[in-house]
């Protein structure tokens, strides 16, 4: 489903990803870990075609991703983010927040794209917030919207970077609940994630990033358990 072959990108002197490859399977979840700065971010940024990469490949259901391309927007589309900070438009409604890219991008009739999105929004526990605006809701429920709106848009993949790293403690769970519930249902996604527990819980595999390489990956209990890396276990130390 997605195949990251070897990228490697710089800004300016610094290197930020080298050699990275990475291939996530159809309905896989596969969290991405690393301290701050090793370059999370950047990997999801370039699969999503926000970011430009220098060499290597990247593929969406064998589809290249390519800035250069002009169905680059096309293929955004296709592959969902979810931010840390989670971006809804301050002056719309929620149910607008979550109708807004069908309607615009995907060109889905207006009563056709309010009804999936009431249904959206009750599937992440907000159908009776349809009404209210991002400002009278908590960070947890903004995040959980910022998810009905990735999902409206039927993404093949969604992409999470840190997406409960903006909320107060006892928030998390809730957004953490729902993403359980999108696993569970067989969504392809890549996590980057500090969540542990949930890493541990949720994800099928685990890729540890350190200065712009991958230097251990495997199945999750394996990787967070019993980490071969010295750089991965000096890290797990610091975090767990
Ligand atoms: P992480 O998400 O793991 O914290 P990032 O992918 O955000 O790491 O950043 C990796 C490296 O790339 C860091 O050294 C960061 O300073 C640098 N970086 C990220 N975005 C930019 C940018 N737009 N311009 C210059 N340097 C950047
Ligand atoms: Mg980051």
């Amino acid at each position: 489903m997605i195949e990251v072959k070897r990228i490697s990108k710089r800004f300016g002197q610094n290197e930020v990803l080298r050699d990275v490859s990475l291939s996530v399977a159809d309905g896989e979840v596969v969290c991405l870990i690393g301290p701050s700065g090793s370059g999370k971010s950047t990997v999801l940024r370039c699969i999503n075609g926000l970011e430009s990469y220098e060499s290597g490949d990247i593929l969406i259901d064998g589809q290249r991703v390519d800035r250069e391309r002009g169905d680059i927007h096309k293929l955004r589309t296709r592959v969902g983010m979810v931010f840390q900070r989670f971006n809804l438009f301050p002056h719309r409604t929620v149910l607008e927040n979550v109708t807004e890219g069908p309607m615009f991008v995907n060109k889905v009739p207006r009563e056709e794209a309010r009804a999936q999105a009431v249904a959206l929004l009750e599937k992440v526990g907000l159908g009776q917030r349809c009404d209210a605006y991002p400002s009278q809701l908590s960070g947890g429920q903004q995040q959980r919207v910022a998810i009905a709106r990735s999902l409206a848009m039927k993404p093949e993949a969604i992409l999470f970077d840190e997406p409960t790293s903006a909320l107060d403690p006892e928030l998390v769970g809730e957004v953490l609940a729902v993403m359980r519930t999108l696993a569970a249902d067989g969504m392809t996604m890549i996590v980057v994630t500090h969540e542990m527990g949930f890493a541990k819980e949720v994800a099928d595999r685990v890729c540890f990033l350190h200065s712009g390489s991958i230097v251990e990956e495997g199945p999750a209990r394996q990787v967070l358990s019993e980490p071969q890396h010295a750089r991965t276990q000096d890290f797990l130390r610091r975090v767990i």
